[in-house]
C-alpha cells in the first residue's frame, strides 16, 4: 500500500495536500475531542469548492458519518466517507475566528490563535492563487455541535477517543485544507487542544 502523505498536525496548525481521485484521506483523532476543520476543492479548480448546503439538502442529515457524500457548489461529488469510527461530525459550527471569538467569548479573546487565521495562512503559503473568498462553511471532523429542540446550536462535550479516526474516498481529485483547531473558549477541544494524524495513500 503506497503512503502519499502521514504527517502529524499539531493544534493550532494548518495543512494542505492534495487526494487523487481514489486515494483515501484519514485523519486520525490522536488523543481525543478535537476538533478538525476541514474544506475540500478541486484540486484543478479551486472555485469549486464543499458546500455544506448541498451536501445536507441531498443526504437529508446535518451531521456527517459513514456513507456521507461531501457534495460541492456546483452539486458535484467531491469525498464519500467511507470509515468512521467517530459517529458524529459537524457541518454547521463553522471555523472559530478572531470577529467570533469576540462575539462569543469577549473582547480580550480578539488575539487568540484561531481557524480562520490558519486556513488563511495556508492558502497564502500555497500559492494557489485562492483567498478569504474562497472560504465557505467548512467541515468540523470529531465536533459534536448537536441542535437543540428550540433549533439553538450548542458546543458540547465531544463524542470521540484516543485513536479514532475518519476516512474519505476522492471522487475526483481534491485539494484538502485543514485547520487542527487551537480553541480554548468551548468544549470542542475539551480545553485542551491536541495533534492529529492525516494520511493519504491508494485505496484498498
Ligand atoms: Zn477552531
Amino acid at each position: 500500500m503506497s503512503i502519499f502523505a502521514d504527517t502529524i498536525v499539531p493544534a493550532g496548525e494548518p495543512w494542505m495536500g492534495v487526494v487523487r481521485a481514489g486515494q483515501r484521506f484519514t485523519i486520525v483523532d490522536l488523543e481525543g475531542n478535537q476538533a478538525v476543520d476541514t474544506l475540500f476543492y478541486n484540486a484543478a479548480d479551486g472555485h469549486e469548492h464543499y458546500c455544506a448546503t448541498t451536501t445536507i439538502r441531498a443526504q437529508g442529515n446535518i451531521y456527517l458519518t459513514t456513507g456521507s457524500v461531501l457534495l460541492s457548489n456546483r452539486g458535484r461529488p467531491l469525498l464519500r466517507i467511507v470509515e468512521d469510527t467517530c459517529g458524529r461530525h459537524d457541518t454547521l459550527g463553522g471555523a472559530c475566528s478572531a470577529e467570533s471569538n469576540t462575539v462569543r467569548y469577549a473582547l480580550d479573546k480578539r488575539h487568540m490563535h484561531n481557524c480562520r487565521d490558519s486556513f488563511l495562512l495556508a492558502l497564502a503559503r500555497d500559492g494557489s492563487g485562492l483567498t478569504r473568498r474562497d472560504l465557505p462553511s467548512n467541515i468540523n471532523f470529531f465536533m459534536n455541535v448537536p441542535v437543540t429542540p428550540e433549533g439553538g446550536l450548542t458546543f458540547e462535550n465531544g463524542l470521540s477517543a484516543p485513536g479514532r479516526h475518519v476516512e474519505l474516498e476522492a471522487l475526483m481529485d481534491v485539494r484538502v485544507l485543514v485547520s487542527n483547531c487551537p480553541q480554548l473558549n468551548n468544549p470542542c477541544n475539551a480545553y485542551n487542544p491536541t495533534p492529529v494524524r492525516v494520511v493519504i495513500r491508494n485505496g484498498e
